[in-house]
């Protein structure tokens, strides 16, 4: 077990003086769960894949973290990823704590009831741990709305009929609207506050900003298509497949009318626009840049090519330390993960509390009330950085204090 937290972290309890019996408490994880999830596969054959439950911290509410099926999954990914849901929530305020779960396993290899068989297997493996005031599983990378429903489905067959044990799921279930659009759209509601911080004129004001997202999915064609919609200039995009740039700005809804099921970005034909490699949007001319597809992307080998003075982190840990550290020198404004996407848990919540009260809100509610959190969220990041301060500095250190806060509140005894 890993007696180190986070770079991020650790430099934000030295700032903060937290005292070791807490930061130690923060350094390890809660529980960690390894699990082997046999299922028989089309083929007839029975298959073994392997998947991990990794709670850190419920000090201010249930465990609360994403279920992702990638076949690169282990436990330290998961780890590492646990560790940043609990600084996530506890920035945006919300009454969770930080989990995570993976399982190595390509989901594109695999059909939609065998999928659908891991799904249940992971709840029937680790259903002790979990539960709707416990730990609260969600969407990630290579899961969806249909994978919660399944879990749900598990779930609800050993302990009766309980659809608070997953956020993320279909609306037809009980979830809620705006849930898909939530991450992109708040990674867009914090470039804007930061924007208006600035003193730069926004879109809606008549200002002229350019923006390149790489990554086509969730995260990345709702954050462009907000972008879009709110007058910015999408100057260039990306998926696994490739990608196209177009300073004058890409036609973001017709594209995304064309991504349908199973279609890739380098299949399209985008007219005026440039292919380019899945790599450069980040690289590209642009006022914003967003990574919002894998982890890592910017690292010391590739930093000096970047040339956009402001980068959203869309994606979780897109920037490594150095060269984000690199980045903050130069000047560059880096709008940290933790806050960037926080909108997905934050409706996530959301859906949560709609649940326990068993009633909807409607979607303009729900947008509502995702904007003035996240731009709640930016300020007091702005505030606390003052003029010029690093903000991944100052969310960590707003996020670290108050679960800090809570474990002093809740005794030691
Ligand atoms: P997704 O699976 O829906 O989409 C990922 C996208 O990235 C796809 O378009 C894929 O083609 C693209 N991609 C993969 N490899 C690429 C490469 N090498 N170059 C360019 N593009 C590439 O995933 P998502 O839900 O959009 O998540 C993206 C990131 O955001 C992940 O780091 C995830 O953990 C994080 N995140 C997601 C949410 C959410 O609500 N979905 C919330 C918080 C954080």
């Amino acid at each position: 077990m890993s007696a180190r937290a986070s770079d991020a972290a650790e430099a934000a309890f030295a700032r903060l003086e937290v005292s070791d019996e807490f930061a130690d408490r923060l350094r390890t994880a809660h529980r960690e769960i390894t699990v082997q999830l046999p299922f028989v596969g089309d083929d007839g054959r029975m298959r073994v894949v392997t998947g991990f439950r990794v709670q850190h911290s419920d000090v201010r509410g249930p465990f609360k973290g994403g279920l992702r099926f990638h076949p690169t999954v282990d436990l330290d990914d998961v780890r590492r990823l646990a560790e940043l849901m609990t600084w996530k929530t506890a920035l945006v305020d919300l009454p969770f704590g930080g989990a995570k779960g993976g399982v190595s396993v390509d989901p594109r290899s695999l059909s939609a009831r065998e999928r659908e068989l891991v799904a249940r297997r992971y709840i029937e493996a680790i259903g002790p741990a979990i539960g709707p005031r416990a730990d609260i599983p969600a969407p990630d990378m290579g899961t969806d709305a249909t994978t919660m429903a399944h879990l749900l489905d598990a779930y609800s067959r050993i302990h009766g009929y309980e659809p608070r044990i997953v956020t993320g799921k279909p609306v037809e279930l009980g979830g809620s609207l705006g849930r898909t659009v939530a991450t992109g759209r708040g990674a867009i509601v914090a470039l804007e506050t930061v924007l208006d911080h600035l003193g730069r004129t926004l879109p809606a004001q008549g200002g002229d900003v350019t923006l390149a997202v790489q990554g086509f999915g969730n995260v990345g064609q709702h954050a462009a298509l907000e972008a879009h919609v709110r007058g910015y200039r999408v100057v260039a995009i990306s998926d696994v497949s490739g990608g196209w740039h177009d300073p004058s700005g890409l036609d973001i809804p017709v594209i995304e009318a064309a991504m349908v099921a199973g279609a890739e970005l380098a299949g399209l034909d985008v007219s005026g626009a440039t292919p380019i490699d899945a790599i450069e949007p980040l690289f590209v001319d642009a006022d914003v840049v967003m990574p919002a597809a894998l982890g890592r992307v910017i690292d010391a080998s590739n930093v000096d090519r970047v040339l956009a003075p402001i980068i959203v982190e869309g994606a979780n840990e897109p920037l490594t330390e150095d060269a984000c550290a690199v980045l903050e020198s130069r000047g560059v404004t880096v709008i940290p993960d933790i806050l960037a996407n926080a909108g997905g848990v934050i409706v996530s919540f959301f859906e949560w509390v709609q649940g326990a009260n068993m009633l909807a809100w409607d979607e303009a509610e729900v947008l509502a009330r995702l904007d003035a959190r996240i731009a709640a969220a930016t300020r007091q990041v702005l505030r606390q950085a003052g003029e010029g301060g690093s903000l991944r500095e100052a969310a960590m250190d707003l996020a670290v204090r108050r679960v800090v806060r809570a474990m002093e509140l809740r005794g030691t005894a």
